[in-house]
């Protein structure tokens, strides 16, 4: 195993900024994971896995411990039935790689995930979701190694506590499952509709009525290209906070005071919201901050994009004026998606 050190991190963060690694390894199996590991726990630092960054904003102070980059490559089928299909992926794959493969064998589940960045390893950790679907309903088992048992573990997706863009991994054993792979129960045949409101409108505006796997991926495809920067061209982690939710009589309230507000009824009275409408309602709809160096995409305010900030402490210091404005306009608390570490 090679370690180095002092490593710059903005490199391992689609949002290139952040400070330095104490230590950097790349692993390309499980053997030389659970290797750094060992190391890691041997020397008593901290260590993250992380796959391409895309969901991570490092800190200007750094990463004290051993930031281990997930290169670990495979897929494997693992039962087929008539219904669908057992499917496992090393969790180093590249998640839109691994969509593109199973939409060709014509299986259903993930399409509607297509061309979201990263690895397969790093869905389940927020639980990852766009257009209507969640990788959490379509996760059997994930394999991981267990860094307080030391040793590699087998986890059921219902016990994961996915939720809306969380898990376990992302709150309760927060970094203390190392994931090596993950499998899927993908089904054979079509998705069937009324799909998520944007891929509905696509499919009637291009006349598409034949659905299947590989028709729903282009038009993914297509949606998410014409709104999205790509984050090897423009630094970004995508949407930047997580639409909230709030109880129903805060509803009220804000209907009568902006009654176009965009809303879905989740159950239980709790209401989610659209955090775009709301940063773009607060004046930040294509907004170019000459003070930090930060912006939000042109056609997506959710999108913070790194335009020339150099530091980390920018970066917050638009995220503040965000919050702030929102939270004086609707009395919303917006909650940050990317992790900062
Ligand atoms: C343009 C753009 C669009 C995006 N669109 C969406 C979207 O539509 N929906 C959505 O949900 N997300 C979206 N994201 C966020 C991001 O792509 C996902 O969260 C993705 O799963 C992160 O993958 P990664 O490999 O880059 O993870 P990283 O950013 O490297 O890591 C993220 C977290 O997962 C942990 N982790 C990673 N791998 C492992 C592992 N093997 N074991 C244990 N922990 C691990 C890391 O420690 C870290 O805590 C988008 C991001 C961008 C830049």
């Amino acid at each position: 195993m090679y370690i180095l050190e002092n490593v710059p991190l903005r490199n391992y963060s689609t949002m290139r900024l952040g400070g330095t690694a104490a230590f950097l390894t790349e692993v390309n199996n499980r053997h030389e994971l659970v290797e750094a590991a060992e190391w890691a726990a041997d020397k008593n630092v901290p260590i993250m896995v992380i796959g391409e960054g895309s969901n991570i904003i490092w800190d200007d102070d750094g990463y004290p411990g051993i930031v281990v980059v997930n290169k670990i490559t495979g897929i494997t089928s693992s039962g087929d039935y008539d219904t669908g299909v057992y499917i496992t992926a090393a969790s180093g794959e590249n998640w839109d790689n691994f969509v593109a493969h199973t939409t060709k064998q014509g299986l259903t589940g993930i399409e509607f995930l297509s061309l979201i960045p990263g690895t397969v390893g790093a869905t389940p950790v927020q639980n990852v979701g766009a257009y209507g679907a969640e990788v959490s309903s379509t996760i059997t088992t994930i394999e991981a190694y267990d860094t307080v048992e030391k040793k590699l573990v087998i986890l059921r997706g219902s016990d994961c506590q996915f939720g809306y863009r969380t898990s376990r991994f992302k709150t309760t054993d927060k970094g203390r499952y190392l994931i090596t792979a993950v499998t899927f129960f993908l089904q054979k045949g079509s998705p069937e509709g009324p799909f998520y409101g944007a891929l509905e409108t696509y499919l009637r505006e291009h006349n598409i009525t034949d659905i299947d796997p590989g028709t729903i991926r282009e038009a993914v495809i297509a949606i998410r290209s014409s709104k999205l920067p790509d984050p090897k061209l423009v630094a970004n982690n995508g949407s930047f906070f997580a639409n909230p939710i709030v109880a129903a009589g805060e509803l009220t309230q804000l209907l009568a005071d902006y009654p176009t507000i965009p809303y879905w009824e989740l159950g239980n009275e709790r209401i989610k919201l659209s955090a775009a409408w709301l940063i773009e309602q607060a004046g930040f709809k294509d907004y170019h901050d000459e003070e930090t160096g930060m912006g939000t995409w042109p056609k997506q305010p959710l999108v913070l994009v790194n335009e020339h900030a150099e530091t980390t402490a920018q970066l917050k210091a638009f995220r503040k004026k965000i919050l702030d404005a929102v939270h004086i306009k609707f009395g919303v608390t917006l909650e940050q998606e990317p992790e900062l570490v």
